[in-house]
This record gives C-alpha cells, structure tokens and sequence, in this order.
C-alpha cells in the first residue's frame, strides 16, 4: 500500500517548504500533506562546504517528510479493490459486503456510506 501511495505522491516542495500532494482519481481534487518547514530554510550557506551540508540536510529532511506524507495518505486514501483506482475517502464508500469507490459501488449496486475525511486541505 504505501509503496502504491509513494508512487502516486507530488512534489510540491521548494527550496524552504516540503510539501506533497496526492491526486483522487475519482474526484480529481489534489489534496495536500502538512507542509513542513526546511530547517535552514532562509539561511545562506556562508561557504562552500556549508552548502554541501545545506544540500544533504535538504536531501533527509525531504525524505522525511515524504515518509511522512505517504503514512498520512495511507490514513485517508483507499484502494478500490473492484477498479483498482486510488481514491480519497470521500469517493470511497463503505458498503455493507465490499468496500468500493463510488462508481464501483454504482456498478455494483452497493448502497455505503462514505468513510470520514479528516486530513489533508484539499485544493
Ligand atoms: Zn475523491
Ligand atoms: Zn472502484
């Protein structure tokens, strides 16, 4: 699963903000990881050998907070096992047999509710 949502992250970071996004195929909207803070970010590198450290700072930091933005979307993003689609909570439903996203439930005749979003700040 979280090797599935690593491949489907955005990168939305920059120089100073690390930050991901991830699409809902169903929806289509994007929603946003917390963004997270470089530590230096602001900071000029006063030589050479501190902007080689800058940069390998950078490097962690980013991995970091991928790693963290891919265990948050593992809390609200689903697998659709009918379609195989990758939708966030909202198109997924939680049905009485099967858990699908909404066209699937559609499809199916599957009458769910949709799981509880709380999370990510769509847009
Ligand atoms: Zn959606
Ligand atoms: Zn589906």
């Amino acid at each position: 699963m979280k090797n599935l949502i690593r491949k489907q992250i955005i990168d939305y970071s920059d120089e100073k903000i690390f930050c991901f996004g991830i699409i809902c195929h169903e929806c289509g909207k994007i929603r946003k990881s917390t963004p997270i803070r470089f530590s230096k970010a602001g900071e000029i590198p006063q030589s050479e050998s501190k902007k080689i450290i800058f940069r390998i700072l950078y490097e962690r930091e980013h991995e970091q907070a991928l790693e963290k933005a891919v265990e948050e979307a593992a809390n609200f993003f689903n697998l659709c096992p009918h379609c195989g689609k990758f939708v966030c909570d909202d198109c997924f439903l939680i049905c009485e047999d099967l858990d699908v996203c909404r066209s699937c439930a559609e499809d199916l005749q599957e009458i769910g509710e949709p799981s509880s979003f709380a999370g990510w700040i769509s847009g």
